[in-house]
């Protein structure tokens, strides 16, 4: 019996030793499936397998990390630094560069963010001469992205007469145009975005039978955690990876399966059944996460969806509490009382910061949360969002960086041939394009074919200027060459002068742009210094694929350590804290309007298997949080709690109602107008008053406001819909059931946006609606 194994249980160990042949583990939240995984690869090291064999790949670059320490704590840190270990994307971006050659890429393709992607499709949209109200570039970009990650190419797109009848559907016959122009002009680029690693990893593969035998033979072990969220061009990589010698093994839980709106397919679990009939199954019972209450909660919610492997998971930890659930007025105090828990608890039991989570539905709902927190002082962190390299100032110096790696690259040049201002206009920018289009190449190609051929027919000055600035990226070239990553970037950031035309502007914002870079730079001297430590590149374009490869979770920094964590559902995936705060339940929110709409069994399944995965984040303590009104889109909207919270079995729940404390607390003035009046006078100040959850009186208002089951039905012809209002329960002729959302306009085109139990949100005018007052 080897020493490290003890830490485990039977099943785990039995599944960490079983190395050979196909696995597949199988388990519930908490169960310790990541766990194996980790164990497994230091298993396989200390049999004697070669790191370099070893193949894992992990939802976020965060878990690969955090991964790969725990690996080199038990077989030395020389060892792990060889696994092939990370996320998808960069795994294979890795691949991809190795071997980029052979797929007519240059080695330092750019990586395309969602920005520029974006952007290019905007541009070929507008070169089409096509009306972006109907093409919209963020409708057309996920077409492309379905189209990628089904393995779909441009011209199968285009004879898929299913996809194509669809695209008229939706009144854009031209996106398989679109898809074959955005394509060409990637590889003009010398660019590939995010879905691209994955299809031409698979098209190497299939294209390179050769190259496909070499990264076979090399992988001797592939390890996917996660798995119920493979994608179906993930699961095609793996499984010609793991073709010849079948030691594959995949952990997952298809109750945690969340992205399907991003393509994961659940059946890929399935598909490991038929794919490998000698795979053996392991199923991991024990939950070491959480409290009995916690799991048992999050257990009976599971047991509502239909479409899922049965399965035991239970926890012999302490019962713990029961889950709080928070009942706010509006969403202001949703926020205060949240903070209020946090410092409480803390105050009790001693909990740092870091201790509690924040989970949400939508990234919108941080702000109030972060308000809460600043007014009390509490340090938090947020994950997602508009991200540090996602600000403006950032990104123009990611764009040289980008540039200066990669000439070929059209967004970046586009971005900063003329900032910091050169006097280079649109308009020569535009002839430019054109240029380089007509002649199938790139921006720069026509411009460092200046000023022997001028097929834009610019004028000299315009020359003149062009050409220096081709000259200024050279010489960027050969420093990024010679020097590290931070001496580079030092470099680009003082030479252009953005260092200084920030300096300059003396504004709040100006500052925090200065100091932005200031931090950029710092991060950057950061990575050079531990990759020169590690014996890996410390070059530029190193950091830049770092950069480009960041997940929601990965952009964390030593100082945010000890502070509460503020993110969506989403992110939240395979992470644990002591205390989780799920808040936002509500109709319309949590589970999200869109699942409302599609009206699918299947979106109201995956919502729910979404708010599993939130509670299940929650090692000792688990709050619900709702609000009763909440500012959406600028509009009060008055929000009923959460079918969630319903489903719920009561004795797990303790509830809390909200008074306006909150808002007497804050004083009138930072309310919205609208909003003060309802919640000063609703309730009386004082404290929030704790008593026993009482389901009953809870679900009697929750029915009476999502179906109106205690008013009488009061006749209204619809002649004077000026009687309709916000809030009231109303019955339609063919929708049923609903409440009113808003109202809007004046009669006789007055409008109502209304609720319906079971046909979702729908607009209505009033005089035609035939409204009852229930
Ligand atoms: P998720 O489904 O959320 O990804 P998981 O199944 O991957 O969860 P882990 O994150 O591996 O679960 O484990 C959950 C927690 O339980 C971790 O803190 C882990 O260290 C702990 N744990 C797992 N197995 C054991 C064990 N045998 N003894 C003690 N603690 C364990
Ligand atoms: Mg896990």
């Amino acid at each position: 019996m080897f020493d490290y194994l003890k830490d485990l249980n039977k099943a785990q160990q039995e599944a960490v030793v079983t190395t050979e042949g196909p696995a597949l583990i199988i388990a519930g939240a908490g169960s310790g499936k990541t766990r194996v995984l980790t164990y497994r690869i230091s298993h396989l090291l200390k049999q004697g397998a070669r790191p370099s064999s070893i193949l894992a790949l992990t939802f976020t670059n965060k878990a690969a990390k955090e991964m790969k320490e725990r690996i080199a704590a038990v077989v030395g840190e020389n060892t792990a630094r060889y696994l092939w270990m990370g996320t998808f994307h960069s795994v294979f971006a890795r691949m991809l560069r190795t071997e980029h050659e052979v797929i007519g890429f240059p080695s330092n393709f750019t990586i395309f963010d969602s920005s520029d992607s974006k952007s290019l499709i905007k541009t070929i949209i507008k070169g089409f001469q096509l009306d972006d109200k109907v093409y919209k570039p963020n409708t057309v970009a996920s077409r492309i992205s379905m189209a990628k990650n089904n393995l779909l190419t441009p011209s199968a797109y285009a004879e898929n007469s299913e996809i194509r009848l669809a695209d008229k559907s939706m009144r854009m016959p031209a996106v398989s145009e679109i898809y074959k122009e955005y394509v060409k002009r990637c590889r003009l680029s010398g660019a590939m975005d995010f879905d691209d690693l994955l299809l031409k990893t698979n098209l190497l593969f299939r294209d390179h039978p050769e190259v496909l035998e070499k990264y076979q033979q090399r992988f001797d072990y592939i390890l996917v955690d996660e798995y119920q969220d493979t994608n179906f061009a993930q699961y095609l990589i793996i499984k010609k990876l793991a073709a010849q010698h079948k030691n594959i093994c995949v952990v997952g839980d298809d109750a945690q399966s969340i992205y399907s709106f991003r393509g994961a397919r659940i059946e890929n679990i399935l598909n490991f059944q038929s794919d490998y009939p000698n795979h053996k199954i392991f199923k991991l019972e024990q939950n070491y996460r959480s409290t009995q209450t916690i799991v048992n909660a999050a257990n009976s919610i599971i047991a509502k969806n239909k479409r899922q492997i049965p399965k035991t998971v239970f926890s012999e930890n302490a019962p713990g509490n029961s889950i709080k659930v928070i009942s706010a007025l509006t969403d202001n105090e949703e926020g205060f009382l949240v903070a209020q828990e946090i410092a409480e608890t803390q105050l009790r039991d001693h909990y740092k910061n870091l201790d509690y989570a924040i989970l949400y539905r939508t990234n919108a709902q941080s702000r109030i949360f972060e308000e809460a927190l600043r007014k009390r002082n509490i340090p938090y962190k947020i994950y997602g969002g508009l991200s540090f390299y996602q600000r403006k100032e950032i990104k123009d110096i990611l764009a040289y960086f980008r540039l200066v790696i990669n000439h070929w690259d059209n967004e970046a040049l586009k971005r900063i041939i003329n900032y910091p201002a050169r006097g280079i206009g649109q308009s020569t920018l535009a002839k430019l394009e054109t240029a380089a289009v007509n002649a199938e190449t790139s921006i720069w190609k026509v411009v460092t074919a200046l000023p022997d051929a001028n097929p834009a027919n610019l004028n000299k000055g315009t020359v003149t200027k062009l050409m220096k600035f081709a000259t200024l990226i050279q010489e960027f070239a050969r420093i990024v060459v010679e020097k590290d990553a931070w001496e580079a970037a030092k470099s680009i950031a003082e030479v252009t002068g953005i260092l200084k035309e920030l300096h300059s502007d003396k504004s709040p914002e100006g500052l925090s742009r200065h100091e932005n870079i200031q931090e950029l730079l710092n991060g950057i001297q950061e990575f050079s210094i531990s990759a020169i430590e590690e014996g890996r590149e410390a070059k530029l374009e190193n950091f830049l694929e770092d950069v480009a490869l960041l997940t929601d979770q990965d952009n964390e920094k030593d100082e945010d350590r000890d502070k509460v964590t503020l993110m969506t559902v989403h992110s939240a995936k395979g992470l644990e804290f002591k205390n989780v705060f799920v808040v936002g339940l509500e109709e319309n929110l949590f589970p999200s309007a869109q699942s409302e709409e599609k009206k699918s069994p299947e979106a109201l399944e995956e919502e729910r298997r979404l708010f599993y995965v939130a509670l299940t984040r929650a090692k000792e303590n688990a709050w619900f949080s709702y609000a009763n009104q909440r500012y959406r889109w600028g509009n009060l909207e008055f929000c009923s709690p959460s079918r969630f919270l319903l489903e719920m079995d009561e004795k797990f729940l303790n509830g809390l109602e909200g008074t306006s404390r909150a808002s007497q607390a804050r004083g009138q003035g930072d309310l919205p107008t609208g909003y003060r009046a309802r919640t000063l006078t609703s309730k009386q100040p004082g404290t929030p008053v704790q008593k026993p959850w009482r389901p009953d009186a809870f679900r009697k208002r929750m029915e009476s406001q999502v179906t109106g089951a205690n008013g009488k039905g009061a006749a209204f012809e619809g002649d004077d819909p000026a009687k309709i209002i916000q809030g009231m329960v109303v019955e339609h002729q063919r929708f049923g059931t609903g409440k009113v959302l808003k109202v809007e306009g004046v009669p006789p085109n007055r409008k109502a946006t209304v609720f319906f139990q079971n046909a979702g949100q729908k607009q209505l005018l009033l005089k035609f609606a035939k409204l009852k007052i229930k």
